[in-house]
């Protein structure tokens, strides 16, 4: 292979991926502007025209700063590999007094600050602006500027310490470097999952034990109908950053723990609560969460086998901007591989993404399924209603636009699925 075919198909599949990204943006806008003064028929009667034209400004702002966002990044990619940004890093980093490795550290900050500085003003406008202009924002500047720092510290303790595995790895694990390389990358997975729920979330809210409660009482209950054990209910301060309502799960094994958002529990009524509860239970019983950490390890391992290939030819590198003079120097530098391809990889699973947003909605589907075996199917509908409200999420999108990213089923689909599992009786739970 030669690396003008790299280049041909590269630039040919960022152009595919941008005009497809950027067509389903504008239908996606189009459809939901010429829905926006009329509540469809099936919410008629729960949701007013204000909320729903609200909804759909709202939609229409978050797409319109998305489309802006997918440019951007597209010219920044080409920027960094055809344009020679990644050549200037690797040629800087080369002179600097480290041993190759800490070199290969520094080319991967060089690039985070770039692509951080680049994001940045998006976040900010996406809280301050959009957020803000709706209602949902309840950060300060302090405080962004603050969740910000510490998730900067918290990559730097978590990242950097993997990263440096992983590039010394790459240089002295052999030709299966990639198979350690993966297990390192299962490891920190594991690690994170087990540190998330009592070390890195507290750091951004505060969690208190659910008190006692209605809700309370039919949470429990629901949890021994299922067979759940669980470390713990706690209610999280949501409300410090927004004014968006949910409800998940955290850790694994008996360390699991149930949070839901103070926002939520002032919003929903006890059985609303617990309907939501069991559809998040649905996910669990159903292995879905385990069925995706088993996709996404056996696709880590694939890529990584890929990049492992990739590493040893040199059509990879000058395909993708590194100029033939520095094809020794960056082949020497394992980080080079890596920074490359982790930029170029997105262009090419791209396509992948309605299969993913297809398996994740039929997984909402299961799920809801689950929570009227469960619970109160009506009081499922109805809380959901409240949260795609609350939320100002569209009732009416574009179809194409749906199915291609939405890890949800469009609001109409689920809420008369719901309701036709309703009129079904309660069904016993299979040990
Ligand atoms: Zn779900």
């Amino acid at each position: 292979m030669s690396s003008a075919i790299l280049t041909t198909v590269f630039v040919l599949a960022l152009a595919a991926s941008l005009a497809v990204r950027l067509w389903l943006a504008g239908r996606q806008i189009e459809f939901v502007k010429a829905h926006r003064d009329t509540v469809p028929a099936a919410f008629a009667s729960r949701i007013g025209i204000a909320a729903h034209s609200k909804a759909a400004d709202y939609t229409v702002a978050k797409q319109r700063l998305s489309m802006l966002h997918t440019v951007v990044d597209a010219f920044l990619l080409l920027a960094m590999t055809l344009g020679g940004g990644l050549a200037a890093i690797v040629a800087w980093t080369e002179t600097l007094p480290a041993s190759p490795l800490w070199r290969d550290v520094a080319l991967f900050a060089v690039a985070g600050v770039i692509y951080g500085a680049i994001n940045l003003p998006f976040s900010w406008w996406h809280t301050f602006r959009i957020e803000e202009r709706f209602g949902f924002n309840r950060m300060t500047l302090s405080l962004w500027l603050s969740d910000l720092a510490k998730g900067l510290a918290i990559g730097i303790a978590l990242g950097l310490p993997l990263l440096v595995l992983v590039l010394w790895l790459m240089r002295a694990a052999g030709p299966y470097w990639w198979v350690w390389a993966w297990g390192a990358w299962m490891a920190f997975q594991l690690l994170v999952l087990v540190l998330y729920p009592t070390l890195i979330a507290p750091i951004f809210n505060k969690f208190t034990p659910m008190g006692d409660s209605p809700a309370r009482e039919r949470v429990e209950a629901l949890l021994a109908r299922c067979g759940f054990r669980s470390a713990g209910l706690f209610v999280m301060d949501g409300s410090k950053r927004s004014g968006h309502g949910n409800a998940y799960f955290t850790g694994f094994g008996k360390a699991k723990r149930i949070v839901f958002f103070d926002t939520l529990l002032v919003r929903l009524a006890p059985e609303e609560i617990e309907a939501v509860l069991a559809h998040e239970l649905g996910h669990f019983k159903l292995r879905h969460v385990a069925k995706r950490v088993l996709w996404s390890a056996l696709l880590s391992l694939g890529i990584l086998a890929l990049l492992a290939w990739l590493a040893q030819a040199p059509w990879f590198y000058a395909g993708l901007g590194i100029p033939d003079t520095m094809l020794d120097v960056a082949m020497s530098r394992p980080g080079v591989a890596l920074e490359l391809f982790l930029l170029a990889l997105p262009v090419f699973t791209f396509v992948l993404e309605p299969l993913s947003s297809l398996y994740s909605r039929r997984h909402e589907f299961e799920a809801d399924a689950f929570a009227t075996r469960h619970a109160s199917a009506a009081a499922l509908s109805v809380a959901l209603v409240k949260l795609y409200e609350d939320n100002a999420a569209t009732l009416t999108p574009d179809p194409l636009h749906s199915a291609f990213y939405d890890s949800h089923p469009p609001a109409a689909a689920r809420i008369a699925r719901i309701e036709a599992l309703s009129t079904r009786p309660p069904m016993p739970l299979a040990a």
